[in-house]
This record gives structure tokens, C-alpha cells and sequence, in this order.
């Protein structure tokens, strides 16, 4: 388990990096690691996700105490603790500032797959409409409660949150969901997008998650680019 948890510190770090180098966040957002078994979870310090280290990471659980580490934790922190606490199945969170997510919220639309990589996406991206960071306890719950069992949603104004079972697959998703929110903006913009349809989503969804190691050479890739 100590290993593990060293694994996922490291992954963490690499994931904070990843968001960076792709333009997912500058200054701002998170990644997260649930400690496996646990409701506590590793958390970057207040600051970029480019600064992340293993040795300034922090430990808090889902009730938002801080557990381990010196410095503070990013004021958004209530994003991750109560969807940890909310999802027993969520393994890791990304919260991020994606440009193309925050344009296609402002436009009312949220992302609909029309390329194979979305179709991860396929059950919705739900969209938290209240304009505000979210810096309670209470406004991290109703953050959870919109996402539901989905794996991502968009934050109107603000960004998306990515939540799945793994980090390197959480964060490889936030890089796909921005990518799918830039297609869809570029195809609204020059017409009327052709949406995959119901059939088609399950079709290339089989494909994507029967074949395994999709995320793992994505993630293979991104870390080659740091
Ligand atoms: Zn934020």
C-alpha cells in the first residue's frame, strides 16, 4: 500500500504537469489522488499546478481537514473532498480552467461526442450553473450532486472537473474533454454539427474501453512532452 500511495504522489505531480504543458490551467486548478481505502485524499498546495511537487503535496480528507503537509491548500479544495465523499468509485479529480469548456458552457451548450475520443463522455456532461468559486462545504456538495455518476461537467464560467477511477485515466479525460469542447466549438462555428448518434456512441464507446491501454499510452505520450 506505501508504494502504492508514493505511485500515486508521483502520478499526482505528472498529472498537475500534464494539465499545465496542455493549457488545461495556468495559475489555477487542481488535480487529486484519493489514498486508495480512504476518504483522504493527496491535494496540491495554493499554487499553479506547474509548481506542484512531491514534497510541497498535502494530505486532507473529505470533511476538509488537513491532515499532512505544511502549506495551505488550494481554497477550491471542497470540489474534490465532497465529490471523494460523494463517490466511493472516484479514485482521482481534475479541476480545471479549460478555454474551449468555458466557451461552450457560455453558449448554453455543454459537450456532445462527434469525435471517437468523447464518446467516453457518452452518458453527458452535466454544467453547475451558479457563477462562483467554490470555497464551501455546501457549494462542494451541490458540485457533486450535479455530477452525479457522470465522469466529467462543465462549470458555467469557470471550467470542467473530471472524476474517474484512476488519475492517469481522469487526467487523459480532462485533456479529451477540452479537445472535444474545441471540435465542437470549430463545427458549430462553421455549420450544423453531426452529432454521433446513440448507436454510433455505443459502437466506438466498446472500442475504446475493450481494447484497454487507451489512456495508458495517451498518458505514455503527455509525459514524454514534460
Ligand atoms: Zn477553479
Amino acid at each position: 500500500m506505501q508504494q502504492d500511495v508514493e505511485q500515486i504522489k508521483n502520478d499526482v505531480v505528472t498529472a498537475s504537469h500534464i494539465v499545465h504543458q496542455q493549457n488545461l490551467v495556468s495559475a489555477f486548478g487542481h488535480v487529486s489522488a484519493r489514498i486508495p481505502g480512504t476518504e483522504t485524499f493527496i491535494f496540491p498546495p495554493r499554487t499553479s499546478p506547474a509548481l506542484v511537487r512531491l514534497d510541497n503535496l498535502l494530505t486532507l480528507d473529505t470533511e476538509g481537514n488537513q491532515l499532512s503537509g505544511t502549506g495551505r491548500p488550494n481554497t477550491e479544495f471542497w470540489i474534490h473532498a465532497r465529490i471523494y465523499k460523494s463517490r466511493p468509485d472516484v479514485q482521482a479529480v481534475c479541476h480545471v480552467h479549460s478555454p474551449n469548456c468555458v466557451a461552450l458552457g457560455a453558449l448554453g451548450e455543454t459537450v456532445r461526442p462527434m469525435h471517437n475520443m468523447a464518446a467516453l463522455f457518452k452518458d453527458g456532461v452535466p454544467a453547475f450553473d451558479a457563477i462562483t468559486l467554490i470555497r464551501s462545504r455546501e457549494l462542494g456538495d451541490a458540485v457533486a450532486k450535479v455530477l452525479g455518476r457522470h465522469r466529467a461537467m462543465l462549470l458555467r464560467g469557470h471550467g470542467a472537473n473530471v472524476a474517474d477511477r484512476d488519475i492517469r485515466l481522469a487526467c487523459m479525460e480532462a485533456l479529451w474533454l477540452e479537445e472535444a469542447a474545441g471540435d465542437q466549438l470549430r463545427a458549430m462555428a462553421a455549420g450544423q454539427p453531426r452529432y454521433f448518434t446513440a448507436e454510433e456512441l455505443e459502437h466506438v464507446y466498446g472500442q475504446l474501453t475493450t481494447e484497454g491501454g487507451v489512456a495508458d499510452r495517451a498518458w505514455e505520450y503527455f509525459t514524454s512532452l514534460l
